[in-house]
């Protein structure tokens, strides 16, 4: 079933960077996004990546994306859930959204998506830090308007985190899909940034008698409460097993992923 439902969601080639004719596509090497001003990480620059497997995987293991543009001259940063299809990111909301309102004309964007590896505590209050892994991914946004991706855009928003899982749904109403915006911003710049190194002191620092270390931070799952107006009789189905109490929502989620929308 599931190979089945692939077909009608996987991205097309063009835009799995697998095209020569893909501008992100680096002649040797695996693809790469074009690195210039903006997306060039400056500081620490031995912890930016630009390959499509490092930016796509830790955009993949995430849940939560951060969108910034610009609205009367202010900066706005909204958190919104997202998914991503070959080069392109899609994010939704309703319609009266003051984020998707702003959104409509090829505005500038940028987004990011973080996961918070660990708080460092050093032996002096310069060196603490944290380890993280994020992204910044720069384009334009679009509104979606073509009904039939409109469509299936919103079936990848729920089997993203749950392959299979719109199938076993009462299917959307035409009113609910009007009542929603979608939008998408193909990825023209992205840098990834990854600190894991836990405490990094000056030399001489390490003789102090002082305490450090690093502190794991992690997004587990709770145990799954059931809604309490289930009709008897309804089971959890089997194809959310991956969501099990106590394991990382990053495992979940990239293995979620991974299954839907191989690419
Ligand atoms: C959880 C977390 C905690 C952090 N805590 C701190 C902190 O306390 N202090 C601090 O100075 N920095 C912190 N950082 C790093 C911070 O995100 C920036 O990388 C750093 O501040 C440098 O910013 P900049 O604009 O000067 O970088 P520049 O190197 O000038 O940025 C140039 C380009 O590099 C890329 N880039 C920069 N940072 C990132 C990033 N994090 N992820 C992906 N691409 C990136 C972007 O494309 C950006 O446009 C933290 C990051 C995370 C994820």
């Amino acid at each position: 079933m599931l190979a089945k439902r692939q077909k009608t969601v996987r991205a097309p080639s063009y835009r799995d960077g697998r095209s020569p004719e893909d501008p992100t596509m680096s002649d040797a090497d695996a693809p790469t996004y074009i690195v210039d001003h903006l997306n060039r990480v400056k500081r620490r620059a031995d912890r930016g990546h630009y390959d499509h497997e490092t930016v796509h995987r830790l955009l993949d293991s995430g849940a939560l994306a951060h969108v910034s543009y610009i609205v009367d001259g202010w900066p706005l940063c909204t958190p919104t859930l997202f998914w991503r299809e070959g080069t392109r990111i899609y994010w939704h909301g309703s319609n009266s959204s003051r984020m998707l309102k702003n959104l409509s004309e090829g505005e500038p964007v940028c987004i990011t998506v973080t996961h918070f590896d660990s708080l460092v505590l050093a032996r002096c209050g310069f060196n603490h830090s944290a380890d993280y892994r994020s992204v910044m991914a720069f384009g334009h946004a679009r509104i979606v308007e073509d009904p039939e991706e409109k469509r299936r855009a919103l079936t990848m928003m729920v089997d993203r985190f749950f392959p299979g899982r719109t199938a076993q749904l009462r299917a959307s109403t035409q009113k609910e899909i009007n009542a929603t915006t979608v939008v998408m911003m193909d990825i023209e710049r992205a840098s990834a940034k990854i600190r894991a190194k836990g405490v990094a002191d000056d030399d001489e620092d390490y003789a102090l008698p002082i305490y450090a270390e690093r502190l794991p931070v992690r997004m587990v799952i709770g145990p799954p409460e059931s809604c309490p107006r289930l009709q008897s009789g309804v089971e959890r189905p089997h194809n959310l097993d991956g969501y099990r109490a106590g394991r990382p929502l990053e495992e979940a989620v990239t293995e979620a992923h991974a299954a839907a929308y191989s690419d």
